[in-house]
Parts: structure tokens; C-alpha cells; sequence
């Protein structure tokens, strides 16, 4: 599989993101919310390079369905969210693509009355953002291509990559082959 960020440049990146946040925040208690399941990977290397009072949240979101490689129906469960009014709150994604899943959670998460919401991801294909803002935080720019790895999956698979690939039409050919044994 093609690499398109590597493991290294991934951790200097988050390791900076960690540095900027907390001088955002500097001593501020925040809740990272970190989105089910693409943000796995990122939540647990970017709380540990983060140095404010720090609570960590899951929610859940998801837009793809199987061997989709294009987004479907939008569908949020946010029963495993805490308390989180008058908090500051970063919700964490994986990917930022059109933008309507961070749309939609930010719409969610503000009837929990939190006293502010920012958002982070790890990558953000700018040129297919459709939504009027931006991220707060994201750590690469990608083009609009299907990526893999590091918490991203493709069939449920291959979030375990360490680094983030481009799963090209051949990749998608072996994936089948072997799937359908
Ligand atoms: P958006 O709602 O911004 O269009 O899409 C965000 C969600 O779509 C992400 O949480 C992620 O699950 C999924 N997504 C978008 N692009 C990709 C991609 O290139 N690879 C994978 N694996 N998921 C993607
Ligand atoms: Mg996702």
C-alpha cells in the first residue's frame, strides 16, 4: 500500500498539536471527545502529549456503511457522553472530508451546554469541505483521496497501520479477494 504520511512525520505532528492545545487551554480544564471508532489511535497518542486537566469522552458517529468508500446517512449515539455543560470541549476526529459529521456533532454536543467547542483532526481533505468552517486543529492536509491507517479503516480493516495509506484500486482488489476467500 502506497504511504502517505509516515509513522515518524504522524508523531512529531501530534506531539506538536499536544503542545499547541495545551497552550491554548494552558490550565483549563477540557473534555477531549474523541469520535468512535477512526479517533482511537489519535486520542490515545494526543492526550499524552497534552498537559491541561483532561478529561477524555467517546461519542459515536458514522457516515460510511461497510465497503462504502463515499459517505451515507449521518447517524450520532451520544448515550456514553458525559456531563458536559460549562466545559471546554474539543471533539476529536479522525477526518475531516466534507465536513457534515463535525457539523453534525457540534450541533449535538451544544444541547449538553458546554462552555465552549473547538474541534481536531488529524486530517482534513480541504478541497472537499463543504460546510462554512474549518477545523480548529488538524494535523496534515490531504488530497481527495480514500486513506487508511491509524485508526482509519476500510471494511473495518486496517486501522491498525501505523502509518496512513492510499487505498488504491489495487489494494481494493486484494482486499476482496481475500475477504471473499
Ligand atoms: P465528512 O462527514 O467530513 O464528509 O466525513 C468524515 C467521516 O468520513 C470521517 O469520520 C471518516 O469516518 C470518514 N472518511 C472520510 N474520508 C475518509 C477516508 O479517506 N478514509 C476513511 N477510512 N474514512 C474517511
Ligand atoms: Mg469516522
Amino acid at each position: 500500500m502506497k504511504v502517505l504520511i509516515s509513522e515518524q512525520e504522524i508523531q512529531r505532528r501530534v506531539e506538536e498539536l499536544g503542545r499547541q492545545i495545551s497552550e491554548t487551554y494552558s490550565g483549563r480544564p477540557l473534555t477531549i471527545l474523541g469520535v468512535l471508532t477512526g479517533s482511537i489511535v489519535l486520542l490515545a497518542d494526543l492526550i499524552r502529549a497534552t498537559e491541561v486537566p483532561l478529561r477524555v469522552a467517546l461519542i459515536q458517529a458514522a457516515s460510511y456503511h461497510g465497503t462504502d468508500t463515499t459517505p451515507g446517512e449521518l447517524s450520532i449515539n451520544a448515550d456514553l457522553v458525559p456531563d458536559l455543560k460549562g466545559r471546554d470541549v474539543l471533539i476529536l476526529d479522525d477526518i475531516f472530508d466534507t465536513g457534515n459529521t463535525m457539523a453534525g456533532l457540534m450541533e449535538r454536543i451544544k444541547d449538553f451546554e458546554p462552555l465552549s467547542v473547538a474541534t481536531a483532526v488529524l486530517l482534513w481533505k480541504s478541497d472537499r469541505t463543504v460546510v462554512d468552517f474549518q477545523p480548529d486543529y488538524f494535523g496534515f492536509r490531504i488530497p481527495d483521496e480514500f486513506v487508511v491507517g491509524y485508526g482509519l479503516d476500510y471494511d473495518d480493516e486496517y486501522r491498525h497501520l501505523p502509518y496512513i495509506g492510499v487505498m488504491e484500486s489495487s489494494d481494493l482488489e486484494e482486499h476482496t479477494k481475500k475477504v471473499d476467500g
